[in-house]
């Protein structure tokens, strides 16, 4: 796969202070703060899917060797609508609302009001460039705020086509796209933000964590982990398909795409012959032929991938080609939980199965593990349903289906324990970027307070102790 190479320059780290201290000052001048001004980057952004569909499917081709439509459903309409959403819902979101006062301290009025926390960085991944960094801006903006955006270095071309597109579409004082590697992420780090958002892996969001701390910051983390899928019984050819397309998509090299499957000895046979059926069925018999399967992004992560086949027997699948950095889908059996593939996140188009008991054992199993991001249960009894979501700790549950629940706007999108902290989507970017302030109002003119004061006497006791 040949890589376009950025036409659009890296930011120098040193350029950083100075582009800060525009977007402080933008945000400082109470432009951000209108709804009219929000409502126009929500226009922007949709205008900029309608109008630069090609060139952002073309940067992800580029990048990930995605079909122009896998590009589309995963990542341009996926924030498209988020956009829509954001702004059918924004006089909602952002209305000031009235609390109840108690009787002690009436008259008197309560509200709250959300806020703008200011200037806020995102930082994003290479595997969803598009989607994983304006998604959040969609609720960065409709929450008031400036925005910096550090898209990933591994995705070069995107990284270049949001630098050139984003300013020609939103209020380029208010939204920079700052282009680098780990220095320049190291150099915006050491600044002061309101707000850090970061989707990526464990080892940088201790990073982002530590540098936030020095300044207090706020951070919503979006790591990933190992999302297992436990498969007890249904319709086999569907469960196959679902588990193949969640696992497949962007050649697996998706952070909430099925890790490994725990089936019952029973399923097993069943499942393990669907399972191949469905990859012929969508990629065809030779899938380096395809054009529906994305590639590896990158020699790295293509070796490494390539190594963790040996973590078990290859049922199906195998061949992969360093040139084109291609990996056939595969899946393995016979895989011990102690092997390599059983221990790092996989990222890419390799499932293991391994065989369990029962739902208890797949239970107990997940359990001994860091938390995931998302669990998935195959099975028609609402009995087993209900077992899992009481057993299971994961950032999201999905029953039947596997991937495809992020997409949901009204679901909070998030880990938990190692696989993050905070969510995002629909009206939950909004909140994540956005300082819920409660604001309490009295007057002067009679004085209610006054039985408050000291000295406490025996009335004021009297008073009191009959109002609260
Ligand atoms: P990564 O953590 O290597 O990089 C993410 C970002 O951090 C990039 O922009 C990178 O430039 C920056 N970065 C790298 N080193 C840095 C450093 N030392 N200091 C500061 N910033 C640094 O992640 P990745 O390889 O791009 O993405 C894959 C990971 O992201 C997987 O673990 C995946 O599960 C996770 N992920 C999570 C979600 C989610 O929504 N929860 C979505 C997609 C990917």
């Amino acid at each position: 796969m040949s890589k376009t190479v950025a036409a659009f320059p890296d930011t120098f780290p040193a350029d950083i202070p100075a582009l800060l201290a525009k977007l402080r000052e933008t945000y400082g001048s109470g432009r951000t703060r209108p709804v009219a001004w929000r409502r126009e980057q929500l226009q922007g952004l949709i205008r900029l899917f309608d109008e630069r569909e090609q060139e952002l499917a073309d940067a992800l081709a580029s990048d990930l060797g995605k079909n122009p439509l896998e590009s589309y459903v995963t990542e341009l309409s996926l924030v498209r609508a988020e956009a829509e959403h954001a702004l059918k819902h924004l006089d909602k979101w952002t209305r000031s609302r009235r609390v109840p006062v108690p009787p002690g301290l009436l008259p008197a009025s309560a509200r709250t009001e959300p806020q703008p926390l200011g200037v806020v960085l995102i930082i994003g991944p290479w595997n969803y460039p598009v989607q994983l960094v304006l998604a959040p801006l969609v609720g960065a903006l409709a929450a008031g705020n400036a925005a910096v955006l550090k898209p990933s270095e591994l995705a070069p071309a995107t990284s270049a086509a949001l630098a050139d597109l984003l300013p020609r579409y939103v209020d380029p004082d208010a939204v920079a796209v700052v282009q680098g590697g780990q220095e320049t992420s190291t150099a915006l780090l050491k600044e002061q933000f309101d707000s850090i958002f970061f989707t990526g892996g464990e080892r940088v969001g201790r990073i982002v964590l530590q540098a936030a701390a020095e300044h207090l910051t706020p951070v919503t983390l979006e790591l990933g982990g190992k999302s297992p899928a436990v498969v007890l019984d249904g319709n086999w050819a569907v469960v196959a398909r679902r588990l193949v397309f969640g696992k497949l998509l962007n050649a697996g090299q998706t952070c909430v795409a099925p890790d490994y499957v725990l089936v019952t000895k029973e399923a097993a046979p069943a499942l393990k012959k669907h399972l191949v059926r469905a990859v012929a069925e969508q990629f065809g018999k030779d899938p380096s032929r395809s054009k529906d399967l994305g590639r590896i992004v990158n020699e790295q992560h293509w070796e490494r991938l390539v190594g963790l086949l040996e973590s078990g027997t290859i049922l199906s699948g195998g061949h992969s080609d360093r040139g084109s950095l291609y990996l056939e889908p595969t899946i393995l059996t016979d895989v011990a939980p102690d092997s390599p593939v059983m221990q790092e996140e996989i990222f890419g188009p390799v499932l293991p199965i391994i065989e369990v008991e029962d739902l208890d054992e797949a239970m107990k199993f997940i359990g001994s593990r860091p938390v995931p991001l998302a669990a998935y249960l195959y099975s028609n009894s609402a009995a087993h349903r209900k077992a899992f979501e009481e057993g299971v700790r994961a950032g999201s549950i999905s029953h039947n289906a596997s991937t495809v629940q992020l997409a949901v706007p009204g679901l909070p999108f998030g880990g938990a324990g190692a696989s993050g902290t905070g969510a995002y989507h629909g009206k939950y970017t909004f909140d994540t970027f956005s300082q819920l302030r409660p604001v309490f109002t009295k007057g002067t003119l009679v004085d209610t307070l006054r039985f408050a004061y000291p000295p406490y006497t025996g009335l004021k006791k009297r008073v009191l102790r009959r109002l609260l």
